[in-house]
């Protein structure tokens, strides 16, 4: 138990709502949630549910009406056609990249992980007994990796490489060549699964396209890809997440589930079918105020002396350099909070390779933005 880890974010919220509680000003950029509430036609859908009995148990694997729409949307974004029967319903994004990691991780077994990156990879891998093996990602390139690199590190005891993009909590996304390259150098390596954790897949900007390793067909039988409803659809304390398993993965995934949870609550899968056959105008309006939002803090960062930030290309967070600023991580991260009432995560939360960065989450209005940067501009020129 004592090699599980944790995330810090969640130790930031509770900090920033016990000096609020006290009467504190603070403005939250630390909790990687969007702001806005889950679009309505979504919660009446969730009533709706309720008021229809829907009391009781699911299939551990998820309602077929859900999977079934989870089929369509993956065909519809990535344009590739899948069996709803490999379609596993979990809450949250959560447990896929858990039981990926119970599956695959014990001692000798190496699991590769993206650092910086979501702090519960590296977690679970050590709790399984594996041995995390960081995947670095470079500022110069956007937070994208080498893939000559990540091939270079894959030993004979490799047994799953995760990959998240866009990624938190860079914002990160990783480019169509480099996937090119780690998917064709991947033949090289059949025991090796991946675990494409895309659970931003529809928050990238500048008209990019999401590009998914579920589109590579050549290692489409060792991958599992996981996404969900938390981010796109303001959804986080519903818990819904859903992933794609290998055919002979399938039912040991769904085993875990009837051991872990049996089913995700009745009301919340019904929710989850309106999410993605409804209207989605909701969420192109979050994305347009997220841009809005990305632009607005990136220049503000870059204007502070000391700090810089690249322009993230996905999900909602700025990882912003502070190697200027002659701070780690961990005290600025505090000071931010105690001294000038900003909640924000040091990248060193994020793996050891999140040193010199502090993560903004900017999931918060415009006007809390600017006054957050103002602050931290502030508290820096006072030394
Ligand atoms: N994967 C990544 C990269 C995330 O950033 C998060 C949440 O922040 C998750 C998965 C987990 O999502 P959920 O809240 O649906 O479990």
């Amino acid at each position: 138990m004592t090699d599980l880890g944790t995330e810090t974010a969640f130790e930031v919220l509770a900090r920033a709502e016990q000096l609020a509680r006290e009467g504190r000003d603070i403005i939250n950029l630390g909790i990687g949630q969007p702001d806005f509430k889950t679009p309505p036609n979504i919660v009446a859908a969730g009533n709706q549910a309720l008021v229809n009995g829907h009391h009781g148990y699911t299939p551990a694997i998820g309602i077929p009406a859900l999977r079934e729409a989870v089929a369509r949307d993956i065909e519809a974004r990535r344009g590739v056609a899948v069996d709803a029967d490999r379609i596993l319903i979990v809450p949250g994004g959560k447990p896929t990249m858990f039981f990926s990691c119970l599956m695959f991780g014990e001692a000798g077994a190496e699991i590769m992980y993206p650092n910086p990156g979501f702090p519960i990879y590296e977690s679970a891998i050590r709790f399984s007994g594996a041995t995390p093996v960081p995947i670095p990602l470079y500022e110069d390139t956007g937070f994208s990796f080498d893939p000559d690199e990540v091939l270079g590190r894959i030993s004979p005891n490799t047994r799953l490489i995760i990959i998240n993009s866009p990624a938190n909590p860079t914002g990160g996304v990783i480019s169509k060549d480099a996937l090119d390259t780690l998917v064709a150098g991947l033949a090289a390596h059949p025991h090796v699964c991946v675990l494409s954790d895309e659970i931003y897949s529809r928050m990238v900007y500048d008209n990019q396209p999401h590009v998914s390793l579920l589109g590579y067909e050549e290692i489409r039988d060792r991958l599992i890809l996981l996404d969900g409803w938390s981010k796109t659809y303001a959804m986080t304390g519903w818990r819904l997440g859903y992933s794609l398993w290998p055919e002979n993965l399938i039912d040991l995934a769904v085993k875990l589930c009837v051991n872990d949870h049996s089913c995700v609550n009745a009301a919340t899968q019904y929710a989850g079918i309106e999410a993605l056959n409804g209207p989605q105008d909701a969420v192109d309006e979050m994305m347009r105020s997220f841009d809005e939002r990305r632009r607005v803090i990136i220049e503000e960062l870059n204007d502070i002396p000391g700090v810089r930030c690249v322009t993230p290309g996905g999900a909602f967070y700025a990882f912003a350099n502070i190697n200027g600023t002659g701070q780690n991580a961990k005290d600025l991260q505090t000071r931010l909070l105690e001294e000038a009432g900003v909640a924000a995560v040091a990248g060193t939360s994020f793996g050891e390779f999140g040193e010199g960065f502090i993560r903004f989450s900017y999931a918060n209005s415009t006007e809390n933005i600017r006054e957050a940067m103002r602050r931290f501009r502030e508290l820096l020129s006072d030394g």
